[in-house]
């Protein structure tokens, strides 16, 4: 019997309360009961996005929203500009490619944010760009990208602006509107404390002028279909009941907490988990880190995949190694979504074992002792 403490990036725990609504009897989707709970959770999630387009809700993981955000905008042929600094920055120029449009690519180094000037640079060397695209926290390194500058930048050209806040969605601060973001992507399984299964779309009225005419192949990921389905509050297929059902209560405790809460919050846990890896000599990875993973470097003569290993064989205790070109070289460590105080000592005072045990040097508890500092007095 091993009990399971989840501190992955994606997915995250589910709260007790929401997995019950997991476990109810299956509503039927073509029913005004369930179109009561569809409406409130579209509803709903306007409020975590802070804004006021549509959000679009579709069955998949979040890849299928960010590939949606490609058939939905484009054209075969189109240019578009990707702004990347990891590994899900690197998936959507792999869409884009996928479906015959020309990506020109800013790529910066892992672990370095996105540089709003070399956006700016692009865009005006190339008016023909019809949409860029940039994530927003880059869970493979743990950086967050400054959204708000690149959106001032995009809104003064007609190009449309889109994000992918998978993993940052609810997590920290974002403003969809006064972001000025055309069409931000997000799934289930991060902060919004669900299992996974569910993506989301914001699609501005920008956004929505491309959609009109884009040329590209889509039926599934049409979102005109969706759009007109939200009228009468249903789906043009058949939704993710269980999980819509779920996710209308994890609004529901975002809600009672208040996201401005929720981002303060992580806020601070991310602040404990920077000052719990440094504590213990551990040297946090790249720049500008977000609020919801932390990063950092496995150290010297370590082998960082046994840490992972590790800890979830041993302790029950999930942590994500890295991704591509970071795997065995970071270690990842999220507070997001139902991730508490309690949880982050719980990982801490586990790594401190594992890592005593692979043979790195480390006073046990001062990980800990510095995670429990920041987490009392700020
Ligand atoms: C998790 C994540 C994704 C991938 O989402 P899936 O649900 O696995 O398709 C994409 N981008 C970011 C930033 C993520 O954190």
């Amino acid at each position: 019997m091993k009990k399971h403490y989840l501190l992955t990036p994606g997915p995250t725990p589910v709260p007790p309360e929401v997995a019950l609504k997991e476990a109810l009897p299956i509503l039927h989707h073509r029913t005004s009961e369930f179109g009561a709970v569809f409406s409130e959770v579209a509803e709903g999630l306007k409020y975590v996005y802070k804004t006021k387009n549509d959000v679009l809700i579709m069955a998949a993981s979040g890849t299928g929203a960010m590939e949606s955000a490609i058939v939905n905008l484009l054209n075969p042929g189109d240019e578009a500009l990707v702004a990347t600094c990891g590994n899900f920055g690197e998936r959507w120029t792999k869409l884009l490619e996928a479906y015959g449009c020309k990506p020109t690519v800013i790529s910066v180094e892992w672990g370095k944010a996105v540089n709003p000037a070399d956006i700016e640079k692009a865009l005006k060397a190339n008016a023909k760009i019809k949409a860029v695209y940039t994530q927003f926290t880059e869970t493979s390194t743990g950086v967050v990208n400054d959204i708000s500058a690149i959106g001032r930048i995009v809104d003064k050209t007609p190009a449309a602006f889109v994000v992918d806040a998978i993993s940052g969605l609810a997590g920290q601060e974002f403003l969809t509107d006064d972001w000025k973001v055309d069409v931000c992507v997000s799934g289930s399984q991060k902060g919004l404390m669900l299992g996974p299964g569910l993506a989301f779309v914001s699609v501005s009225a920008k956004a929505w002028k491309l959609a009109e005419e884009a040329k590209l192949p889509r039926f599934y990921w049409d979102w005109r279909k969706m759009k007109k389905s939200l009228a009468t509050k249903e789906t043009p297929f058949t939704p993710a009941v269980t999980l819509i059902v779920a996710l209308s209560e994890a609004i529901k405790m975002i809600k009672a907490k208040g996201i401005e809460n929720v981002w303060a919050e992580n806020k601070l846990h991310a602040k404990a988990a920077r000052a719990g890896m440094k504590a213990i000599g551990l040297e946090l990875f790249g720049e500008n880190p977000c609020d919801v993973v932390t990063s950092a470097k496995v150290p010297e003569g370590v082998d960082g995949g046994k840490i992972v290993k590790t800890l979830r064989e041993e302790y029950g205790v999930s942590i994500a190694g890295g991704q591509a070109q970071l795997k065995g070289k970071i270690i990842r460590f999220a507070h997001m979504g139902y991730i508490g105080k309690a949880d982050l000592l719980v990982g801490f005072a586990c790594l401190e074992m594992v890592l005593s045990k692979l043979g790195y040097k480390l006073e046990k508890g001062k990980a800990v002792a510095a995670a429990e500092e920041v987490l009392l007095n700020g």
